[in-house]
């Protein structure tokens, strides 16, 4: 009756501060779907968006699957009555999307809309002009906001990419203290790295696979093989039931969101940029502990921070000089009545060429080798052993010498964002696809 076709689900904005997650109802809707035969074509894909943007409180990640099946409305009806479950069960508070196409309709426009909603500010009325265009079936409940992550997340190509075994809880158990152990956690990092990254931060001491919200997720083990995945899940010890394991395909740890050059004058708040520059001020420590310092590329300047929680980067920022030639990337805030510069958020700095560090100093006496004293401005030096008197003499300089090497900087694991990525990664090529194991990529245990 009907024809099989490429098909393209997504998702956004199913979570609350209380209740739900993205990733989660697309978990449910997959179980759903492979009963009534749907072929999936790829890993499901999480994308994550600009972090920068204020208003997305949480990860900013949205969802969407890639399958081969004929009949699209029985899809659409299997997604809208989860995603509306979920909706209620969040007391209506989420302002979920579902967006559902054919292959034919990822255009080139449609690709580029993805492409900057992980580094601008996009507008709802931008991507409901996209949809229109181009024949997209669409749901939205609580306003529409959540079309602008459901639109970016349907047709990012995940040129660099990880993949994440996200491993959730039963229902029962949401909200209770998550029954996970520790030491099985630090055992497991250390032995499938660096295929697996940001398990554990052995500086805080911090385990990060496991959320701390009442969301449905018992933790999620981020890496670059599907196959290590799921090794690292069979070498963590559980004390409680689990209901199911999906592995994401996913922009996290690649620094998706910092891939686009700006001139400082172009950059605006919100956005994540970067921007190469000569730094123009000395850092500075303030009160609270975050360094600042000045950067200029010649068409404007911009301040940029290593705020407190980024703890020993903030060592490496406060080595740079004035006339270091740097690239950083990172999120920009507006300015405010404290910083009236736009403030540049470090999330990565790259020290392309470090410029000599001088002071100029008394010169060593001529006659005797000791050090002299001036005898105020212009009007040379004394020496202070044998005390002759050189009034053509001028200050030395003298060379200190460079406490840090260029290359690429990054804070700890613990001040990372998802698309943050691991110092270990710039090294690794991230295009590699893993080949799509349909056998692999969810399980179902209770
Ligand atoms: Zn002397």
């Amino acid at each position: 009756m009907y024809k099989k076709k490429i098909l393209r689900l997504s998702l956004d904005d199913i979570d609350t501060q209380y209740y739900g997650c993205t990733t989660y109802a697309l978990s449910q809707i997959i179980k759903e779907l492979i009963p009534i035969g749907v072929s999936f074509i790829d890993y499901p894909h999480l994308v994550r968006l600009n972090p920068n943007i204020p208003w997305k409180t949480r990860g900013n990640g949205a969802v969407s699957i890639i399958f081969i099946y004929d009949n699209k409305d029985k899809v659409f009806e299997i997604a809208n009555q989860i995603v509306y479950e979920n909706y209620t069960k969040a007391a209506k508070k989420s302002t979920p999307a579902i967006i559902l196409c054919e292959e034919e309709s990822i255009t080139k426009e449609l690709i580029n809309f993805s492409e900057e909603a992980l580094y601008k500010v996009l507008s709802v009325k931008k991507a409901k002009s996209i949809i229109q265009k181009h024949n997209i079936l669409y749901k939205t409940y609580g306003g529409d906001l959540g079309l602008i992550g459901a639109l970016a997340a349907l047709a990012n190509p995940l040129t660099e990419h990880t993949y994440e075994l996200i491993c959730y809880r039963l229902p029962k158990n949401f909200g209770l203290p998550r029954k996970v152990d520790k030491e099985s956690i630090i055992k497991m990092s250390e032995q499938t790295f660096p295929y697996t990254y940001n398990n554990y931060d052995p500086i805080s001491k911090r385990i990060l696979v496991t959320p701390h919200g009442n969301d449905p997720i018992l933790f999620g083990i981020r890496g670059i093989s599907p196959n290590k995945l799921v090794e690292a899940f069979n070498m963590i010890k559980v004390d409680e039931e689990i209901s199911h394991f999906l592995i994401f395909k996913t922009n996290q740890g690649t620094n998706a969101h910092l891939n686009f050059p700006f001139k400082i004058c172009d950059v605006k708040p919100y956005y994540s940029v970067k921007v190469k520059g000569h730094v123009r001020t000395n850092p500075i420590i303030s009160n609270g502990g975050h360094v600042f310092f000045l950067l200029s590329d010649g068409t404007s300047e911009i301040n940029c921070a290593a705020y407190e929680p980024t703890k020993a980067f903030r060592n490496i920022i406060l080595q740079l000089r004035v006339g270091d030639y740097i690239e950083v990337g990172g999120g920009v805030r507006p300015p405010n009545r404290r910083y009236p510069l736009k403030l540049l958020n470090i999330e990565y700095i790259n020290i392309l060429e470090l410029a000599e560090d001088y002071i100029y100093g008394n010169p060593l006496c001529p006659k005797c080798g000791h050090r002299t004293k001036s005898l105020g401005k212009n009007k040379g030096f004394k020496c202070k052993k044998c005390k002759s008197s050189f009034p053509n003499l001028i200050k030395e300089k003298k060379i200190i010498p460079r406490n840090i090497t260029p290359g690429i900087y990054i804070p700890p694991p613990s001040a990372h964002r998802h698309l943050t990525k691991p110092i270990q990664y710039y090294t690794i090529d991230l295009r590699i696809n893993a080949p799509f194991d349909e056998s692999l990529f969810y399980r179902q245990f209770n």
